[in-house]
């Protein structure tokens, strides 16, 4: 196999502009072939999410459609060894951080066995989101595993309308659910609210209640044009700032300072010392600029962005005889490739082709 060269690409304006994206001019146009991920415009990147499967058991109207959609068969995922094998190779480039995601992973058999091999590769966070049905039995075991922590995602704090939003599912199993991580250890556990206009945002303060109660940290989500229906109107996102005001004027809010300054979620804790919330305002207050993620679909396609159709499949290479440095240097080109910002509120934004299940979120 010969040796990697570095390759020259052109710098070209991202079309879709840099609203809130990486500050500035590209930094340079020669990719580096050591060193951390970094892309033209400065942005290293140490977190990899992984989506284990595109299938889920549930339907929520903001994501999947209530028929489903065409899942991906059985052969074209990436087995367990080939996941391990890749997150080796990206911790070998600085990925310090691991979230396994979907669809919904709990829906994929002996996940545990996953996280095990992913555990011995010694990254610093390796965590999960899960929606939370299938989680209660299996928490102490993916624990055992190495997982740390998860994120449970969980729209309303009423059952009818938690299963009107998320079309299947019962809030109680969820509950019990996060009552099973903490028992677990899977710590702190953070509650993910995707919040939508006349649906669910006059639950805000009653999320706010319940993150002052349980010490769950509640983040509200943004509504993003990721729904595998196309329906995503911005009429129907609830702002992060209205969310903030609405919950500040009841408890005051102090803002925390970032321990990573690129975490999606602003941070906040209650004024008199009572919990936590985040807001996670992806449309509305872009945080592309700060962005460090790179993600892998089911079907092994790497993917800088949610919002980019840029996917570059490594599952070939591994299935072809591909070597570590070959795959490595996918992930080089992948993450250089990035573009400034996600362009949401730039004229003429296109939906990704590929839906926030498919992707794994
Ligand atoms: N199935 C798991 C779950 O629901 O937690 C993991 C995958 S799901 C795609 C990851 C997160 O994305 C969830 O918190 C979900 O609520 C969120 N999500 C899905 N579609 C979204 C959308 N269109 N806009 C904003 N968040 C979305
Ligand atoms: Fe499934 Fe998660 Fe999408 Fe809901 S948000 S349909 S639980 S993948």
């Amino acid at each position: 196999m010969t040796e990697p060269v570095p390759v020259r690409l052109s710098v070209r304006p991202h079309p879709r502009g840099a609203a809130g994206g990486a500050g500035g001019a590209a930094s340079s146009a020669v990719m580096p072939l050591e060193g951390p991920l970094v892309d033209r415009y400065g942005r290293v990147h140490n977190d990899l999410r992984i989506s284990v499967t595109d299938r889920c058991n549930l339907r929520c109207v903001y994501c999947m459609p209530e028929e489903g959609l065409s899942f991906l068969p059985q052969r074209d995922l990436l087995t367990f060894e080939e996941i391990v094998r890749l997150a080796r190779v990206a911790r070998g480039l600085g990925i310090t951080a691991v979230r396994l995601t979907g669809g919904e992973p709990l829906v994929r058999k002996g996940l545990a066995d996953l996280v095990g091999g992913l555990a011995e590769l010694g990254f610093d966070d390796l965590a999960m989101t899960t929606n939370g049905t299938e989680l209660a039995p299996v928490a102490s075991k993916l624990a055992a595993a190495g997982l740390r922590r998860v994120n449970i995602s969980c729209d309303s704090l009423d059952p009818e309308r938690f299963a009107a939003i998320r079309r299947r599912g019962d809030l109680t199993v969820v509950l019990q659910a996060m009552d099973a991580a903490e028992a677990a250890g899977l710590t702190p556990l953070k509650v993910n609210v995707v919040l939508l206009r006349g649906q669910n945002d006059d639950e805000i303060l009653d999320f706010a209640a319940f993150a002052r109660r349980t010490g769950r940290i509640v983040r509200f989500i943004e509504f993003m044009p990721l729904d595998a229906e196309g329906k995503w109107e911005r009429a129907q996102l609830v702002p992060g700032r209205e969310v903030f005001d609405r919950i500040a004027a009841v408890w005051p809010l102090v803002a925390l300072s970032q321990s990573s300054g690129s975490a999606p979620a602003e941070r906040f804790v209650f004024a008199d010392g009572e919990g936590e919330i985040g807001l996670i305002s992806s449309v509305t207050e872009p945080f592309c600029g700060t962005c460090d993620r790179l993600r892998l679909t089911a079907d092994g396609g790497l993917r800088n962005c949610l919002f980019s159709d840029d996917e570059r499949t490594v599952r070939d290479l591994l299935r072809h005889g591909g070597t570590d440095a070959e795959v490595a240097r996918h992930f080089r080109e992948s993450v250089w490739a990035k573009f400034p910002g996600h362009g949401i509120n730039e004229p003429g934004f296109l939906s990704p082709a590929r839906s926030m299940s498919m992707i794994g979120g």
